[in-house]
């Protein structure tokens, strides 16, 4: 299934001059949610891994039945102050201020191999920043897989070394 035919952009959101890429016209395909965790998966079928990473929120929406079915456990990364347990913390630059992510400190045991997964590569800030984390925590990230790339933003230009997949380029 071609999931860019139903893959909604929407111009001008959040504000003027930005084109939103909108996957709930994905989701709420049956065909076209299964053909994207479906995408998603291929990507993996060879690897050697131990866990999942999604960042919130769309991140767990892909990220957590890819999980599922290979049987590996998953890890949430989530915006500051939601986690309960202890955490680390990684504040990270966006376009205007900053953001700060948060992972349990007992999330990861030293030497996992970890998978990140998210619905959309943009400057690539929110993955480096989330890579970061998983090393700090003594986690090793063998991969990063993502429905959507946003090629004139080079998120991989910042992801040097790595290895990036996506389903889909715009
Ligand atoms: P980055 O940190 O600039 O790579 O931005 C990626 C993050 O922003 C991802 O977690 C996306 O969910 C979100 N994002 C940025 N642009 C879009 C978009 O057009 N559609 C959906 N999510 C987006």
């Amino acid at each position: 299934m071609d999931l860019k035919k139903i893959l909604r952009e929407v111009p001008d959101f959040p504000k003027e001059g930005i084109v939103f890429y909108d996957i709930t016209t994905i989701l709420q395909s049956p065909e076209g949610l299964r053909a994207a965790i479906d995408q998603i998966q291929d990507k993996l079928q060879d690897l050697d891994f131990d866990y999942i990473v999604g960042p919130e929120s769309r991140g767990f929406i892909f990220g957590v039945p890819v999980a599922y079915n290979m049987n590996k456990g998953f890890l949430p990364v989530r915006k500051a102050g939601k986690l309960p347990y202890e955490t680390k913390s990684k504040e990270y630059a966006l376009e205007y201020g900053t953001a700060t992510i948060e992972m349990h400190i007992d999330a990861i045991q030293p030497g996992s191999k970890v998978v990140i997964i998210d619905d959309l590569l943009a400057t690539g800030g929110t993955s480096k920043a989330t890579i970061e984390l998983i090393e700090e925590l003594g986690g090793e990230v063998v991969q990063l897989v993502y429905l959507i790339e946003l090629g004139f933003l080079d998120g991989r230009g910042k992801l040097e070394g790595y290895q990036v997949d996506a389903i889909m380029q715009k």
